[in-house]
């Protein structure tokens, strides 16, 4: 029973505005006294060009952080790394239980003993269609089609109303592998009365219903049987189900599968263990590669974003130490590029295209489908859940506006457009955005996690854009040079337009404006920085149109 002062309140703090990171907070209880569940912790790439040296993003979960000793549990939705990478770096600012199914945890342990120093995290083994209560939150997995195994949805109840948290999913009756997202227990969950959907919006701009997993496959039998030599297919590791069409196409014509890549290898381990591979001639390895004969193998490689240390990338170079193309080869990327990837992955195609191999990618063949719903599949989630409040996640700015529209289309009444940090009253009364509590980005850099308030960017990119120029000057007491100034310069041109050396200029420079400051001026060191930092700046700017950053070092002897 809910007592007089509870709300039930939806707090995201990242995937709401960009593509990752997803994490979802529900709140229980009067207001100042809530109790929280958090739905994922995963993560977002960086390899932006304004986050020079970044490669991994997290949300910024500050707020329970501060919160945690009212933090029940963390719900894990399904084990993409938007869902659950950013638990290492982060469980242990929360150490609040972990719930996943057992394939999630299989990678998470993974990945803890590969990484020297990851956190035992407390999980707890869930399986798909198991409910369990903790505090006033009651939470069962749903489990859905998606692109990874064990997949699910969150049907949350609370005394405040029934949330439906979709998670990603599709609709799929012929997933290969994995569940099915049943209409029947949708439709159920419509029937108990739906207070909220919170519903993945990346693919509502796209009209119709995707393909299914069980098409891509009999495609790529199609590719592997017709090959006139060897293939070589780059996909999502994670997609179990698209790794076992192709053994099992593999196998059909009598051909051995080469895994290569340790991101591969990481997922099969899992997926073995958890009996997903069952059935199938056991994968070979990256050495066996150069015996078999070209019309008998398919590698399996990693790589399909073009990530430049991937197997993909390497044999791209011809720098794999076991694994070579050659023309008349077949590669095939049942993937599809993540934005912001596309320049890495066209680059790895044209430099196979060079060496005469034969590209497939899913704009020529039905080589991928996507593991979102398209409108079709939404509109039937909607008919079948019949929410009273929309509220569009998992998306940037566009996909949530576009399902704000979509959502009032199919008759919903109350369409929230959430972003990261803002506290949404789901009840009791009409749906409403209470309060913007803090959120944003963490980023990884190194092996530290930085705020993203910190120097450390903006400073990197002004060092990309103009490079910088260092100046040592030695000072006695009387204010005399103790030697000459030593000049030193990054990332600057070597000449100037007239050909001069850009350090010579820069000497000179020094050597000017130490002679016209009076010596009494030249004992105050701030007054020597000051002058020299303007001078070699503005004399750079006028020899090269940029101005670099100047450190000047004066050191009194
Ligand atoms: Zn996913
Ligand atoms: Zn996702």
């Amino acid at each position: 029973m809910a007592s007089s002062d509870d709300e039930l309140v939806f707090l995201p703090l990242g995937g709401l505005g960009e593509i990752g990171m997803n994490a979802a907070l529900y709140g229980f209880g009067p207001e100042l006294s809530r109790q929280w569940i958090l739905v994922d912790c995963g993560m977002g790439f960086g390899g932006e060009e304004h986050l020079p040296g970044i490669d991994l993003v997290y949300p910024d979960l500050r707020f329970i952080e501060e919160e945690r000793h009212n933090l029940l549990g963390i719900f894990i939705t399904h084990a993409h790394e938007d869902h659950i990478g950013a638990l290492v770096e982060m469980w242990p600012r929360l150490r609040a239980p972990v719930y996943v199914t057992r394939f999630a945890a299989g990678l998470l342990e993974t990945r803890r003993l590969s990484e020297p120093g990851a956190p035992k995290i407390e999980l707890k083994e869930i399986v798909p269609g198991q409910r369990l209560q903790t505090g006033p939150f009651n939470i069962e997995y749903v489990p859905v089609a998606h692109s990874i195994p064990e997949s699910n949805a969150l049907a949350i109840r609370t005394p405040l109303g029934l949330v439906v948290h979709t998670g990603d999913w599709k609709l799929d009756p012929t997933p290969y592998l994995g569940s099915l997202t049943s209409e029947t227990t949708f439709r159920a969950l419509g029937d108990e009365g739906v207070l909220a959907l919170v519903c993945d919006s990346t693919n509502v701009v796209r009209e119709g219903e995707s393909p299914s997993e069980a098409d891509v496959a009999k495609n790529l039998a199609t590719l592997i049987k017709d090959a006139p030599h060897r293939v070589a297919i780059t996909t999502f590791a994670s997609n179990v189900a698209r790794i076992r069409s192709v053994a099992e196409a593999a196998r059909e014509c009598g051909r051995e599968v080469v895994v290569v890549g340790r991101a591969m290898d990481r997922v099969l381990d899992v997926a073995t263990e958890c009996g997903y591979l069952d059935g199938l001639p056991e994968f070979r390895k990256p050495d066996t590669f150069g015996y078999l004969p070209r019309d008998k193998v398919v590698a399996l490689l990693t790589g399909s974003q073009g990530e430049p240390r991937a197997a993909l990338a390497r044999i791209a170079q011809d720098e794999h130490p076991d694994i070579a193309l050659s023309a008349g080869d077949r590669v095939i990327f049942s993937s599809r590029a993540i934005p912001g990837n596309e320049k890495d992955i066209g680059s790895i195609i044209n430099s196979l295209i060079e060496q005469g191999i034969e590209i497939i990618t899913d704009r020529n063949e039905l080589v991928h489908v996507s593991g979102h719903p398209r409108r079709g599949e939404l509109a039937q989630m909607y008919q079948w859940t019949k929410p009273k409040i929309a509220i569009p996640a998992h998306g940037e700015a566009l996909h949530l506006a576009e399902h704000a529209k979509f959502a009032r289309k199919q008759g919903v009444d109350e369409v929230v457009q959430a972003r990261n940090g803002t506290l949404v009253r789901l009840a009791p009364g009409r749906p409403e955005i209470i309060d913007r509590l803090p959120a944003g980005r963490l980023y990884k850099d190194g092996n530290i996690v930085i705020g993203a308030g910190e120097r450390a960017l903006p400073e990197r990119r002004k060092l990309a854009f103009a490079g910088i120029v260092t100046v040592a000057i030695a000072i006695d007491d009387k204010g005399d040079l103790a030697g000459d100034p030593i000049v030193d310069a990054m990332g600057l041109p070597e000449k100037n337009r007239q050909g001069e050396n850009m350090l010579d200029l820069i000497a000179d420079v020094v050597g000017d404006v130490l002679d016209g400051l009076p010596k009494a001026r030249r004992r105050d060191p701030e007054a020597v920085e000051t002058a020299v930092h303007r001078g070699v700046r503005s004399a750079v700017n006028e020899a090269w149109g940029k101005k670099p950053a100047c450190h000047v070092l004066v050191v009194e002897v």
